[in-house]
């Protein structure tokens, strides 16, 4: 049985006409196809408008370009957002430049202490032991997190970077290789930082807009260079010395005694064995939750950082003083981060930030 031109079936026409008929057909569904077309073409324009109307919202809010990152799609992207641009004039002295970064929100100790927002942020990986337990924790939990990756790591793993950006957390820059940051020139930290962030980008397809610097250590170089890439600069205000091996049920005390509304908690996923960090995280996580704490990334601590309280906010906002904790509370804590910023690193800091 051979099967026939339908189109023959259907149109029993003489030569002529049906050679007529069949051209008109073409006609007939172009037309078709460009009115299916048009439909949902509006919709994509309207769609568009909407996201050009939240973005325009975000930058009007904080009065600089929107922080918020893409993290939609785990594979590279051709066409990265661009980079806000650096402040200027920039100012020469530590102290004014810290001033004119926090004013520009460009600099963070902790998040908007009027929202029960915490953000969890985990340094020195990827690691190819640590790194996937601690994500399998946070997707059981659904809380997305903020990763500050070591660039020539990122090199190594860059699949556990992907799998970071995959379960909806940020990455950000730690620099290429954990130096001491003050005691470099310029331009070598403008090196560790174009080499790491260009690293990311290559991985992950979006270039890192937040910058930890190790130890969380600052000059007025490391600024300088950090401004000069228009990057945002994360300390923390509550951390537990992870690092130390302190052991898991001190680790979830210290990070409970400091945390506050607008908290940004420092563990580590690499840099050393982070056996008892994994294993604090679910307690953490359960316990600030029932504080009715809600877990958020940087970029979002970032984009709400002058929010105003909410009528409805559970959370307590002034977190539990600890005689067995030198850094009572996140302020007592930012001062000293603040004293510190010239201080080189003492040898057990090795893997601190
Ligand atoms: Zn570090």
């Amino acid at each position: 049985m051979t099967r026939e031109d339908p189109t023959s079936l259907q149109l029993p026409l003489p030569g002529s006409q049906r050679i007529l008929q069949i051209k008109q057909i073409p006609i007939v569904l172009l037309s078709l196809w460009l009115l299916l077309l048009l439909i949902p073409l509006s919709v994509s324009i309207v769609a568009f408008a909407g996201h050009i109307s939240e973005s325009a919202v975000i930058a009007s809010l904080h009065q600089k370009p929107s922080i918020k990152q893409s993290i939609s799609s785990p594979t590279p992207r051709s066409t990265p957002a661009p980079m806000p641009a650096p402040i200027e004039p920039f100012p020469q002295t530590l102290a004014a430049q810290i001033a004119t970064l926090k004013a520009h929100d460009r600099l963070f100790y902790q998040g908007n202490a009027n929202l029960p927002e915490i953000a969890l942020t985990f340094d020195d990986g990827p690691n190819p032991t640590f790194t996937p337990q601690i994500l399998a924790i946070l997707k059981r939990y659904h809380v997305q997190a903020t990763f500050f990756d070591i660039g020539r790591l990122v090199e190594l793993y860059p699949d556990l970077v992907r799998q970071e950006i995959a379960g909806g957390h940020i990455v950000g820059n730690h620099t290429w290789s954990h130096p001491y940051l003050p005691g470099l020139s310029l331009n070598a930290i403008k090196t560790q930082i174009s080499q790491t962030s260009a690293i990311i980008q290559q991985v992950t397809g979006t270039r890192p807009l937040l910058l930890r610097p190790p130890y969380g250590s600052i000059s007025s170089a490391t600024l300088t260079a950090i401004n000069s890439f228009g990057m945002t600069t994360v300390i923390w205000n509550d951390e537990a010395q992870d690092w130390s091996l302190p052991g898991t049920s001190v680790i979830v005390s210290r990070i409970l005694q400091l945390a506050g509304n607008g908290a940004i908690i420092l563990l580590h996923d690499g840099g050393g064995n982070r056996f008892q960090t994994v294993a604090a995280l679910p307690a953490i996580i359960e316990q600030l939750r029932a504080r009715h704490y809600r877990f958020v990334t940087m970029a979002q601590l970032v984009a709400d950082a002058h929010l105003p309280k909410p009528p409805d906010v559970k959370a307590t906002p002034t977190p539990v003083p600890s005689r067995n904790h030198p850094q009572a509370t996140p302020v007592l804590w930012q001062k000293q981060q603040e004293r510190m910023v010239v201080r080189p690193p003492s040898p057990r800091a090795e893997h601190r930030g």
